[in-house]
This record gives structure tokens, C-alpha cells and sequence, in this order.
């Protein structure tokens, strides 16, 4: 039996306190100021991903007693942040809802999005407003619009097939229903992590995985792929970094349909 290296769960990325956090430099997004919308350290997700830096997913009897940030306090928090920025000469590139979790579940979600449209508008007209979303809940009429208001969406898919989802993303997942709701939202910019364990148990970097994904981007003819791997110390411990050619065989498989792919390494 193989013996893998493991790492503690003790670099996780520790939880969000409150709505803000950053300005990050990140080579995907520039200057960008993280907007939580997830309640304090509390991490909510359709998703449960092996590679997540926040560690699992709080069980749902944990979720349904947790606070959200009312529309007030991200829009007090963010307007904080953006006079901060000012008064320090930081010039931000993108405010990105993001956080310790899946955004579009803040039950008032498009009520913050106008909110912070207009806060964008008022306060710093040249910053993009953008969100990492992890897509399970695009089909939604109301989640649709209000990602169609934001500048940028940056959505998940790492895998094209329920096998591979399943492994990577901890999920069930109607990857029929998501490849469709991804292929009706544009522009997007789809985003994707390949990752691998040293038993060969979990890995989306396979040639059966790559080709079932390769045909779901070909359906869903994203504007742009990002492709990288692990950064940072994720959930289950003995997930390994996917190696440089895998990511660029992957790049290089999206490239030949005539869609733009970055790899970040
Ligand atoms: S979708 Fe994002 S926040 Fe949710 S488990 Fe996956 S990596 Fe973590």
C-alpha cells in the first residue's frame, strides 16, 4: 500500500471574521478586495471539494442556524474598504465575491449585488465587479440575473463527467443540468482545478476524465479556461498537486477547440 505525505490541518486557510478581507495580488485576478458574503467563520457550500483551503463544509444543521451579513453590513464593510484603499494610494483592480464559500447562497443575493452595483457606480466606477461561483446554482432564475449584472463571473467545472465530480467536489451533481446552465450564461470565464491523490484513487487529470471534460467545454464555449492546481494546503490532506503537463494537456486540449486557456501553475 502506498504511504502518502500528508499535511495538518493546521495550514488550512483560517475562516473569514467578517465581510472583507484583502486587498490580494493574485495572478488570476490583480489587485482584488474578497467580499464574504458567508456567515463568520462558518463555511456553506453546495460543494464539499477535496482541494478546498477552508477545510470541509459545516454539516447542515450547522448551516441553518448561521448569520448572514445583512445587505447593510456588506455594503458599511465595503465602502470601508474602498476609502482604506483610497487613503493608502492601493489601486484595486476587482472586488470579488468570493469567501469561505459558495456566494449565491446569501439568501439575499441579488438584493446585494444591486447594492453593490451602485456602491461601484458611486465609489470606484473603474473597479470590476466579479464573483467565483462554484455554478450549482445558476439554473436559478434570480441567481441568473444577478451574476448577468456583475462584470465577471469566474465559474467552476472540474471534470465532465458525475464520476469525476463526485470525487473531486464531494458532490452529487446532474452534470447534464450544470453543463446546460453553464452553456446558457455568457460571457464566462470558466475555471478549473486538476488535482490527483498518491493511491490513484482521486485524479481528473486522466485521459477519460480529460475527454469527458474537453467535450463539456466544447458545449459550453466559455469566453476563456483558467487552469491551475493546489496553492495551498487543501481539505483532505493527501491530495497532491496535479504535475505541469497535465495542466498544459488540458490547455492545449481546450486551445484546440478555439477557446482561450491560461494555465497558472
Ligand atoms: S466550491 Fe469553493 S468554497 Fe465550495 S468547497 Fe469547493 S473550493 Fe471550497
Amino acid at each position: 500500500m502506498t504511504t502518502c505525505a500528508s499535511l495538518s490541518a493546521d495550514h488550512l486557510m483560517p475562516l473569514h471574521e467578517g465581510v472583507i478581507y484583502g486587498p490580494i495580488a493574485s495572478r488570476r485576478l490583480g489587485t482584488s478586495l474578497g467580499v464574504n458574503l458567508l456567515p463568520p467563520r462558518r463555511k456553506i457550500c453546495t460543494f464539499n471539494c477535496l482541494y478546498c483551503q477552508y477545510g470541509w463544509t459545516a454539516p447542515p444543521a450547522a448551516q441553518v442556524e448561521a448569520a448572514w451579513p445583512s445587505v447593510t453590513e456588506v455594503i458599511e464593510a465595503t465602502s470601508a474598504a474602498l476609502a482604506s484603499a483610497r487613503a493608502h494610494g492601493t489601486v484595486i483592480d476587482r472586488m470579488t465575491l468570493a469567501g469561505h464559500g459558495e456566494p449565491t447562497l446569501h439568501p439575499d443575493f441579488p438584493e446585494v449585488v444591486a447594492a453593490l452595483r451602485e456602491l461601484r457606480d458611486r465609489e470606484a466606477p473603474r473597479v470590476r465587479l466579479a464573483i467565483l461561483s462554484n455554478a450549482t446554482t445558476i439554473d436559478r432564475a434570480r441567481i441568473r440575473q444577478a451574476l448577468l449584472d456583475l462584470d465577471e463571473r469566474f465559474l467552476k467545472l472540474d471534470g465532465g463527467d458525475a464520476d469525476t465530480l463526485r470525487h473531486v467536489n464531494a458532490a452529487a451533481v446532474d452534470v447534464e443540468r450544470l453543463i446546460t446552465s453553464l452553456s446558457s450564461l455568457r460571457p464566462i470565464v470558466v475555471q478549473t482545478m486538476l488535482v490527483r491523490d498518491c493511491e490513484g484513487i482521486i485524479d481528473n487529470t486522466t485521459p477519460a476524465a480529460r475527454a469527458s471534460y474537453l467535450a463539456a467545454i466544447a458545449r459550453i464555449a466559455p469566453a476563456s479556461v483558467h487552469i491551475y492546481t493546489l496553492a495551498r494546503t487543501p481539505a483532505l490532506a493527501r491530495l497532491e498537486p496535479a504535475p505541469a503537463e497535465a495542466l498544459h494537456a488540458c490547455a492545449d486540449g481546450v486551445r484546440a477547440l478555439g477557446i482561450e486557456a491560461r494555465v497558472f501553475g
